[in-house]
């Protein structure tokens, strides 16, 4: 793999060969790990089979690392994570904490490149954040 993706706390790496893993927990206090794809764009997710996901409800994820919540300051449905290339240039990776909904923006600098269905739903935000 030639991209790294971090924790923006702990800075620890979250991924191992072909995911990046994140924990998370349902709103009755089940948790779980769920592996998603280093490849930006790509919505596969590995999981339990016990760890039911419901689409549509919102999942906050946390580092496994140090257990810091991942979240974003542009929209509460957004979390954060850190992608560094092989050049060593930063991202900020920010994907929807919505089952179901794939919207994912990787930032950099003032610029941003969105993946997804549903991409459109938080680029205002997104650009509000930037100053534009
Ligand atoms: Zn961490």
């Amino acid at each position: 793999m030639d991209q790294n993706f971090i924790c923006p706390k702990c800075k620890g790496y979250l991924n191992v060969e072909e995911s990046i893993v994140l924990s998370t927990g349902t709103r009755t206090g089940v948790k779980g790990l769920i592996h998603f794809s280093p490849e930006i764009g790509n919505y596969t997710i590995k999981k339990n089979a016990n760890f039911l996901i419901k689409g549509g409800e919102k999942y906050n994820f946390f580092c496994p690392l140090c257990q810091t919540k991942l979240a974003s300051e542009i929209h509460d449905n957004l979390s954060h994570i850190i992608m560094i290339d092989k050049d060593k240039n930063e991202y900020q990776i920010l994907f929807s904490k919505i089952a179901g909904e794939k919207s994912t923006y990787k930032i950099v600098g003032e610029s941003f490149e969105i993946f997804g269905d549903q991409q459109s739903n938080y680029v205002d935000f997104i650009n509000l954040s930037l100053g534009k």
